[in-house]
């Protein structure tokens, strides 16, 4: 893995990882402790209004972290989660209806924004954002399974925050991550960068999709590299993976060896493919490319990704499995 003289400087920090969170898993049935927790002074809450996240303004900084007594007095809580501990401080969710979130954009003392524009924009400390990655994740599953998807009956939220159980047949259910493979398929001094209609103008990333059912991760990877521009993949290296509150994913980002380069690609999935030289790769990570085309920003895995290629070259694909991990 590359040291802090590379070209790029200092490897940047990969958003919404390296939580110094406990979780405190084993306490979240436990109602006595749970009181107690959110009723101490020193407790900081988190306030999620779907994809909406409030924020203080406190002079020229952003704080994401509220008393209890504040958060309350944004509107009541449709859900809330316990989160865990962070310096000794109980951490809380505090799930708003996005209707509510967005009534508050009009205070002058608030920022409501959405979660991509703060990590993007570095408007928060990067350690505050692990536990609101996971406080939106987990809200987002409360809002979107009020009922049972075994009988139908709705269900109530329970363990703090993190089971939802069926009173009418019984069943427990538990918040989801749907595993979603993003990769950087090589051939020796090139790799394959994809535009989707969605992004801004003029970057490109990785290929990524959904792991489906009964498929390994490397599976994923090969199928979808293959539906979606073409290229058969041989070796598959795991690199690192990062929560993607978006809603509630895990990108798992890996290197992967071309086997053929000819590409036929899947203008319904992506607008456009092409095999980049490692150079102009490097131009595009440091926004430098003569077309202005651009990588997407260090907030992101695929950022990394391209960032260990462009600095390696196919060697990334000898590193050990889970190098970018950090
Ligand atoms: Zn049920």
């Amino acid at each position: 893995m590359s040291d802090d003289s590379s070209a790029f400087g200092p490897w940047p920090s990969l958003a919404y990882v390296d939580s110094r969170l406990n979780r405190a898993a084993g306490r979240r049935g436990d109602p006595d402790f749970l009181a107690a927790a959110a009723a101490a002074p020193d407790t900081r809450v988190y306030v999620v209004g779907g994809d909406l996240i409030v924020l203080a303004r406190r002079g020229e900084a952003f704080d994401p972290l509220f008393r209890s007594a504040e958060a309350m007095a944004f509107g009541p809580a449709v859900e809330t989660v316990f989160l865990g501990f962070a310096d000794k401080a109980a951490r809380i969710g505090h799930g708003l209806t996005p209707a509510t979130a967005a009534q508050l954009k009009t205070r002058p003392d608030l920022l409501v924004t959405d979660l991509r524009s703060i990590a993007v924009g570095g408007l928060i400390s990067p350690a505050l954002l692990p536990p609101l990655a996971a406080a939106k994740a987990v809200l987002a599953w409360h809002a979107r399974h009020s009922h049972c998807a075994n009988c139908g009956a709705p269900t109530k939220s329970s363990e703090a925050g993190w089971r939802r159980d069926c009173k009418s047949c019984g069943v427990f259910h538990f918040p989801r991550t749907d595993p979603c493979v993003i990769m950087l398929a090589i051939d020796g001094e090139r790799c394959l960068l994809a535009h989707q209609a969605r992004f801004a103008a003029g970057m490109w990333s990785c290929l990524a999709g959904f792991v489906e059912p009964g498929e390994t991760l490397e599976e994923a990877v090969r199928r979808e590299t293959f539906e979606e521009a073409g290229v058969k993949l041989g070796r598959v290296r795991y690199f690192a993976s990062q929560p993607w509150p978006f809603p509630m994913s895990l990108m798992v980002g890996c290197h992967a060896e071309a086997t053929t380069t000819e590409l036929a690609i899947d203008r319904a999935e992506i607008a456009d493919a092409r095999w980049v030289s490692r150079a102009e790769a490097g131009l595009m990570l440091a926004r430098q490319h003569p077309d202005k085309l651009f990588a997407p920003p260090p907030s992101a895995i695929a950022h990394h990704l391209i960032r260990a290629y462009v600095e390696e070259g196919a060697a990334v694909l000898e590193n050990p499995a889970g190098a970018g991990a950090r």
